[in-house]
């Protein structure tokens, strides 16, 4: 599945013969390396300043994600557990029938969740998952709920088949910056995961793409990442940011932690530079806290997983959210997509 190669800044490789013309660059590395050593408050006021031209701030979405099939993934991704090369305890499932996953829909929108995020370990569908999850798709937005897949790599037709089935988001993380990448994962290049964004994109579903900060990458590859995500054309929908899991049996389980505060940065920095994003606080929650949590939300955030339990770590509970959002003086969106 994976959240998310080789190459600098242009972004997609042309995937027809015809050559395709360079695409202007938006964000240069260089600018956005400024915009993250930019005093704090004077980082934070600008990213405040964007949000509050594109979002109501006071207003976090709500997304629920759900693990269909869990582990047992032919991927090497050094800070996921459900990799079947890292022993750390993931028991390999099968895909959910649609009856289990409907249930924990219900379950979602109750809770207040608008949107649905249906993961599953595989470097890629085969055609009879993909009539599977198209069925899981059709069901769930039957629901009321917007629906989000992250399935790994797709083929043209796969990502047709998800759209004819109505699928709203596809989620391919970009994961970190190019030059940073071949340190995290071998088994799939960077340019495989643009392309999959590439396919989502041509037949009309929206993108979600981010990546995971606190790997050991350096400020400039922060910065990197953020210029990939930032250069797609169009930049992504919902973008989101995950700070290290660090799970026991990974390659990166004693990586050292990330300043809180840089972690900030980067929400920030995504916040400029993607301005009409859903900037989602995702993985990492869990060890935050309150308080850092409260500063990503003033840095831009507006969009949280929602619920105890994420593909196979832990969230913070739901009653945690609501509490944290009433004491600042927050709620949730009521809108499922676009500006609330
Ligand atoms: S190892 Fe598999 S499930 Fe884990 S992030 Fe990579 S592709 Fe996704």
């Amino acid at each position: 599945m994976s959240t998310v190669t080789e190459q600098t800044i242009t972004l997609h490789r042309p995937r027809a013969t015809a050559p395709a013309a360079p695409k202007a660059e938006r964000w240069s590395v260089d600018a956005i390396e400024a915009l993250f050593k930019l005093p704090f408050p004077e980082l934070l006021y600008r990213a405040q300043t964007v949000h509050r031209e594109n979002f109501d701030p006071t207003k976090v979405e709500f997304a629920t994600l759900l693990s269909v099939k869990t582990g047992g993934c032919s991927e090497d991704c050094g800070y996921c557990p459900q990799s079947a090369k890292y022993d750390t305890g993931v028991q390999a499932s099968k895909l959910m029938e649609l009856e289990e996953v409907l249930f924990a829909a219900r379950r979602a929108k109750d809770a207040g969740a608008t949107r649905f995020c249906m993961g599953a370990a595989w470097r890629e569908p085969k055609d009879r998952d993909i009539e599977k999850v198209a069925e899981l798709v059709r069901g769930v937005k039957d629901l009321g709920l917007e629906t989000c897949a992250t399935l790994g790599m797709l083929k043209d037709e796969h990502a047709q088949a998800l759209a004819d089935a109505g699928l709203d988001y596809y989620n391919h993380n970009l994961d970190t910056a190019p030059d940073f990448y071949g340190d995290i994962i071998t088994t799939r290049d960077y340019q495989e995961r643009l392309d999959t964004l590439a396919r989502v994109r041509d037949v009309g579903v929206k993108v979600c793409s981010g990546g995971i900060v606190g790997m050991g990458e350096n400020h400039r590859q922060r910065a990197g990442l953020i210029a990939e995500l930032a250069n797609l054309d169009p930049y992504p929908d919902s973008v989101p940011i995950n700070n290290l899991v660090r799970v026991e049996g990974t390659p990166l389980a004693n990586q050292e932690p990330l300043d809180p505060f840089e972690f900030v940065r980067t929400i920030a920095v995504a916040r400029i530079t993607m301005p009409t994003a859903r900037v989602r606080l995702s993985a990492g929650r869990q060890q935050m806290g309150d308080a850092i949590q409260a500063l990503c939300f003033l840095a831009g955030a507006n969009s949280i997983f929602y619920g105890d339990k994420l593909l196979t770590t832990g969230n913070p509970d739901t009653d945690a959210d609501v509490q944290l959002l009433a004491r600042l003086g927050m709620g949730q969106s009521q809108q499922p997509a676009g500006k609330t």
